[in-house]
């Protein structure tokens, strides 16, 4: 891997960003404070996403609006088959398209207990064939989930990129990475996707750690390594939550480099609603907010 000190600023990169909807008024506040701090870096589109099995659907929709109403930000709605009929489906995607909401992030979803996943009898059964009904629909802009340590549920890492190709070929026009930690391991899987014929851009999803103990727990089921050194860094740090973020943003903006010196121009970042990491790692990669 290359890794000039220079090479973060040598190419523009361009950013997008991931929220959720908060389930308390107090995290709403903090979800609008993000949303403002980070608004200023204009980033390509930010996100929001769908809760397990439709259990965010209203509050996704409100916060898509919102953020089309009162921000200059292109809000991307996402949007999971699991739980759902089509016709419920087709219902949400049709209110978005009706109120100019025009990018929709297309997946499956799992089951909302983790379990084996089963399709609704009358729903979409996989991303595939939602991105296919959402193109029946409208010429929506639609982004797809891609797996550079491969989807646990995939028989193998080719069907899965496989998979993915398919899910491009039905009309979305980009992937964004499940979150991952060595950079090799996504350079490699944007390697293999080019030699299967991808050409649209893979965005890595990255994801500044702070709180590494939940974030091991949530990696094991969303098939996600964990490196060794990533443990060390965070060895003994359980109680010193503001060193652990330090530690996380050094690592973040460390991995960003890295990508972007291999030839990375776009970045999405899981901001998990708090601004103040993901921004510094945007300036480490050049971004500046609009006006300066
Ligand atoms: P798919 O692309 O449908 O693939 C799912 C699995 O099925 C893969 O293993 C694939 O190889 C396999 N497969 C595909 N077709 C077939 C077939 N015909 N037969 C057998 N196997 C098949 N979850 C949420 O609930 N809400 C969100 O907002 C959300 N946002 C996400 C954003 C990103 C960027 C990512 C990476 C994930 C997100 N997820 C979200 C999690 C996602 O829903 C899960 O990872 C889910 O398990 C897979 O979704 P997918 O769209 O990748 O599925």
């Amino acid at each position: 891997l290359e890794l000039p000190i220079a090479a973060a600023v040598r190419r523009p990169v361009r950013v997008s960003f991931e929220f959720f909807p908060p389930k308390t008024d107090k995290m709403e506040e903090a979800l609008w404070e993000a949303v403002r701090r980070l608004e200023p870096l204009a980033p390509d589109f930010v996100s929001v996403t769908y809760g397990a099995g439709g259990g965010t659907r209203d509050r996704t929709h409100e916060i898509v609006s919102r953020i089309a109403r009162d921000t200059a930000l292109r809000p991307a709605a996402h949007l999971t088959c699991a739980g759902h009929s089509r016709g419920e489906i087709d219902d949400i995607a049709r209110r978005y398209w009706d109120e100019g909401i025009r990018h929709i992030v297309a997946l499956r979803g799992d089951s909302p207990d983790r379990g084996t996943y089963v399709p609704h009898p009358q729903g979409y059964a996989y991303a595939v064939d939602l991105v296919e009904g959402l193109k029946r629909i409208a010429d929506f802009e639609i982004s797809v989930a891609a797996y550079p340590e491969t989807h646990p549920d995939a028989p193998s890492a080719a069907f899965d990129i496989d998979n993915l190709k398919r899910k491009l070929d039905a009309g979305a026009t980009r992937a964004i990475s499940q979150y991952f930690f060595d950079p090799a391991l996504f350079l490699a899987f944007r390697d293999r996707c080019a030699a299967a014929g991808i050409t649209a851009p893979i965005l890595p999803g990255i994801l500044p750690v702070t709180n590494f103990a939940q974030v091991k727990r949530f990696s094991d089921a969303c098939g996600t390594s964990v490196p060794g050194w990533m443990a060390d860094l965070f060895e003994g740090l359980d109680d010193d939550p503001e060193t652990r973020r330090l530690v996380a943003a050094t690592v973040a903006a460390q991995q960003c480099r890295i990508l972007s010196a291999n030839g990375i121009e776009d970045f999405h970042f899981y901001t998990l609603n708090r601004a103040d990491l993901v921004y510094a790692i945007c300036h480490i990669l050049g971004v500046r907010p609009k006006s300066a």
